[in-house]
């Protein structure tokens, strides 16, 4: 079945990935793509790439500046916003991401109205990642940043693996706090796992503070090369096929939530 979606984390290697996704998406319903760029400072990056890309076909992907906690500044987010990119991605922070030293960035990122994705928990150990410290990238950092700075979207990836029990009662208690599935989560974690994190109601007594469903803060995201991102929608689609999700709560995970977080229409 064709649905629209908007997938909020990917990445592009080569201008040739760009066709490939764009092909891709014609069969599955993507309607949107994310890319998220790589600093140039940090081998592979890709912001240049990434950008080139969006250029290329402003309708389909948008740009996330991949930023380096090593080398980089708030005039570089300018910079970042003025050359074209909506959002920002987060990854290999030196202290924890709620380091009151990185509040700047934050600061400028709300400023500028620039959505924040993070990535949360496991890095996989390859060569590029050999300096990072998982332990830096917790859910509940984000919980601290979300509370600090609600004009910022912050969004964490992931779902905080392995942490998701953090992730999820972050998710609850700020409205501008969101999650992808993206990465080995739906592998492993069975549905009803996932169903007792996302408990809460969008009414009674155990609302969330916006009176929000935890599915109205899901969003879809692929983080897989071009040709298996019809299995992680076809994932995405089984967990809520078990869970007996409505159709309505679907259509915010497939596109609605996200068009939120970009300020589409
Ligand atoms: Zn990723």
């Amino acid at each position: 079945m064709k649905r629209k979606i908007i997938d909020l984390h990917q990445h592009l290697h080569t201008l040739e990935d760009a066709e490939k996704l764009r092909a891709a998406a014609e069969k599955t319903g993507v309607v949107k793509t994310v890319l998220l760029g790589m600093p140039e400072s940090r081998h592979p990056g890709n912001n240049k790439l990434v950008l080139q890309a969006c250029q290329r076909y402003p309708d389909f992907f948008i740009p996330f500046a991949g930023f380096d906690f090593r080398t980089m500044s708030t005039d570089q987010i300018q910079r970042f916003h003025d050359d074209g990119f909506l959002g920002l991605k987060f990854i290999a922070p030196l202290l924890p991401y709620n380091d009151a030293r990185y509040f700047s960035f934050y600061e400028k990122a709300a400023l500028l109205k620039m959505p924040c994705l993070f990535h949360l928990g496991i890095v996989a150990n390859t060569p590029a990642w050999r300096d990072c410290d998982s332990g830096l990238m917790r859910p509940v950092h984000l919980d601290h940043i979300a509370r600090s700075f609600p004009e910022l979207t912050v969004i964490g990836a992931h779902f905080g693996n392995p942490w998701s029990d953090e992730a999820a009662m972050a998710c609850r208690w700020n409205p501008n706090l969101f999650f992808d599935f993206s990465g080995s989560l739906l592998k492993y974690r069975s549905p009803a796992y996932i169903r007792s994190l996302l408990w809460w109601s969008a009414e009674g007594p155990y609302q969330s503070p916006d009176r929000s469903w935890p599915w109205q803060k899901i969003v879809f995201g692929s983080d897989v090369a071009p040709e298996q991102v019809s299995e992680v929608i076809s994932d995405y689609e089984k967990l809520f096929t078990r869970l007996n999700l409505s159709a309505q709560l679907r259509q915010c995970v497939w596109h609605k939530n996200a068009e939120k977080i970009l300020s589409l229409r």
